[in-house]
């Protein structure tokens, strides 16, 4: 299969992604989170091709985007905390997991009776969906266990041959997927961390648990409340290390590292003057946590692309828009953590 890449402004692109989806392929679509790979949430087996092209377990079901709001109600049974949480965030980076309708099939949920739901701010992928006339289940467009894509080309370097059109709209803003949550009527248990943050939902329900999950890799056997979080993620083929250490230390153990292996370093940009002769791959500045945030998936798909075998990173904090890189840069290193 041949796969195009078409831009978003180019004449009857839109259009042809919303065809190609209703018809029951599966298309690349960008959105402010990562890019996704999109099909008619409605078609079992469009939904399947999902799973075959990016390899992804059967048990890990798919988040199904809407146009707006209110088209929950054709697929999930809301409630009062769902408006007021919609009201908030949407559209934006929240998905928010309810009680399932039977138009769903099985295939986009993984056999579980509930169903994710997000509707995205990106302008091009909303008007995808409303093209289309269906909701569309999309996971992020990368191979099962690979950084999420955020960008056209990543998507094509994950999925050439396999699907046959990519939306291009440039980088995503957000850069890493989006908040999970499981609500009843009145409490949130947040399953994965996104731009959406805990102290930002319990301004809407005060009562917000966070899964053990998203602190901590689960070990061998534990039950995850999300299917997705058991599974290693986000990696890149290099070996990456965490380092608490910050300030000199950082300084000092990578110069160090550096001599014997064939590394990059994942620092501030203030640090990069006193990491001179080092492979650099600056991820913005100190505080600046949604650059840094946004950077992070292409940062570890290019140290893969220059032939790293190592990578040196930061270990973020776990509180406030920190916990997203957070919980995402613990899946990726495996227990490497220097320090702390
Ligand atoms: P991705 O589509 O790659 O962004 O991953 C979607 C995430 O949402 C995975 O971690 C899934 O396990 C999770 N998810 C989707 N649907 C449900 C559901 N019904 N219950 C719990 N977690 C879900
Ligand atoms: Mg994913």
């Amino acid at each position: 299969m041949i796969t195009e890449i078409l831009s978003w402004e180019a004449s009857g692109a839109l259009e042809k992604s919303a065809r190609l989806i209703r018809e029951g392929e599966i298309v690349g679509i960008p959105t402010e989170t990562v890019y996704g790979l999109g099909a008619n949430a409605y078609n079992g087996e469009a939904c399947l091709k999902v799973f075959k092209a990016k390899g992804r377990p059967a048990d890990n079901p798919l988040i199904v985007h809407i146009s707006g709001p209110s088209q929950a109600e054709e697929i999930a049974y809301t409630n009062a905390l769902y408006y007021k949480l919609a009201e908030r965030f949407m559209p934006g980076p929240l998905t928010i997991i309810l009680p399932k309708r039977d138009i769903i099939p099985s295939e986009v949920t993984a056999g579980l009776d509930s169903v994710a739901i997000r509707c995205p701010v990106h302008s091009v992928a909303r008007k995808i969906i409303e093209l289309s006339g269906v909701p569309i289940a999309a996971p992020s467009a990368n191979k099962s266990g690979m950084p999420s894509p955020t960008t056209a080309q990543h998507v094509y370097n994950d999925m050439n041959g396999i699907i046959p059109l990519i939306i291009d709209a440039g980088a995503c803003d957000v850069g890493v997927e989006s908040t999970v949550i499981k609500i009843t009527d009145d409490s949130i248990m947040l399953l994965r961390p996104g731009a959406v943050t805990p102290q930002m939902l319990s301004e809407v329900c005060p009562s917000v648990t966070i899964s053990k999950a998203v602190l901590e890799e689960l070990k061998e056997g534990e039950v995850a409340q999300s299917p997705g979080m058991k599974y290693k993620h986000y990696a890149p083929k290099a070996s990456l290390y965490l380092v608490a250490f910050d300030g000199d230390e950082f300084i000092r153990l990578v110069r160090e590292r550096a001599q014997s292996e064939n590394c990059v370093v994942m620092c501030y940009d203030e640090e990069i003057s006193s990491l001179d002769g080092i492979t650099l791959l600056p991820v913005g500045k100190r505080n600046d946590i949604k650059e840094q945030t946004k950077r992070l998936f292409d940062l570890l798909r290019h140290a893969d692309e220059i032939g790293a075998d190592v990578i040196y990173a930061h270990l973020p904090g776990k509180s406030g828009e920190e916990l997203a890189m957070y919980n995402r840069m613990i899946r990726a290193c495996s227990h490497r953590i220097i320090g702390g």
